[in-house]
């Protein structure tokens, strides 16, 4: 079984350290710059609102997948999804053929969607003008993920199976840091061969091959890794 190192334990990193160590791949260590189980990344202030309906099909049931299984995690005794359902509305008869088609998208994932009249729309959303509208495309299983309490099921979970979360440590990879590093305080490296999935999120500075890790020696980890990016 390979040494598997995830970077960021957003709801990606939680995920995915889900998965696979349900999968059996155990050798799992999660490295975290921020404070578990609300690290400060995207997934700690975004809303969470989930729309499956997606042109393409993959994505579409991406999301229905995730619906199910954000549906069956238990956070305090409570579900990590609110299925509310959504509604795209139609004002115009070309927005209306639309609706359809996304109607089928939908379907074809396997996801219950359908075209509903004005009427039935204004029934579920008392707020919307029914003169305006011309139907609308129901989604009763979209709604709101609880992410931030998904993510905590999720890493506790894998923790449980025996994956190891290491939280307020960075990880700086380049080759200008790597030397400044070596000749620093940090100076316990640990050369290994892991797999590495970064979960950091999008926007940040790619990286090269090489991996520092610094940070904290709590779970008695090293205060620098030296990871070769596989
Ligand atoms: C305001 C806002 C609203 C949003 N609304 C929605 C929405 O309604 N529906 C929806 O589906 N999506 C929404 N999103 C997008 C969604 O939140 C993100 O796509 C998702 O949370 C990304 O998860 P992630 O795990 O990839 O990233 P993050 O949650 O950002 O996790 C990345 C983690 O990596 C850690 N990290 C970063 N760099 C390092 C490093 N060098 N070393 C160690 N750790 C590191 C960070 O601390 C962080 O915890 C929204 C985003 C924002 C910002």
């Amino acid at each position: 079984m390979p040494k598997i190192v995830i970077i960021g334990a957003g709801i990606v990193g939680c995920s995915l350290a889900d998965e696979l160590t349900e999968r059996g791949y155990c050798d799992i260590v999660v490295i975290e710059k921020g404070r578990l189980w609300n690290p400060g990344g995207s997934t700690s202030h975004a809303p969470g609102v989930v729309f499956q309906t997606n042109g393409s099909r993959t994505m579409a049931q991406f999301a229905r997948q995730t619906v199910e299984k954000l549906s069956c995690l238990r956070h305090g005794g409570e579900t990590c999804f609110l299925k509310v359902g959504s509604l795209e509305i139609a004002t115009t008869h070309e927005r209306l053929a639309d609706l359809h088609r996304r109607a089928g998208f939908a379907m074809s994932a396997g996801i219950n969607a359908c075209v509903i009249s004005s009427e039935k729309a204004s029934k579920l959303h008392p707020l919307l003008d029914r003169k305006k509208l011309l139907g609308a495309l129901y989604v009763p299983d979209d709604g709101i993920a609880k992410a931030v309490e998904a993510d905590e099921v999720m890493g506790k979970r894998s923790i449980s199976r025996g994956a190891k979360f290491i939280s307020d440590c960075e990880v700086i990879a380049s080759s200008e840091r790597r030397s400044r590093h070596r000749s620093s305080n940090y100076t316990r490296i640990i050369p290994c061969r892991y797999r590495c999935f970064l979960c950091r999120n999008l926007g940040t500075k790619d990286w090269s091959n090489g991996w520092h890790v610094k940070g904290n020696s709590a779970f008695g980890t090293p205060t620098l890794l030296h990871c070769t990016y596989a």
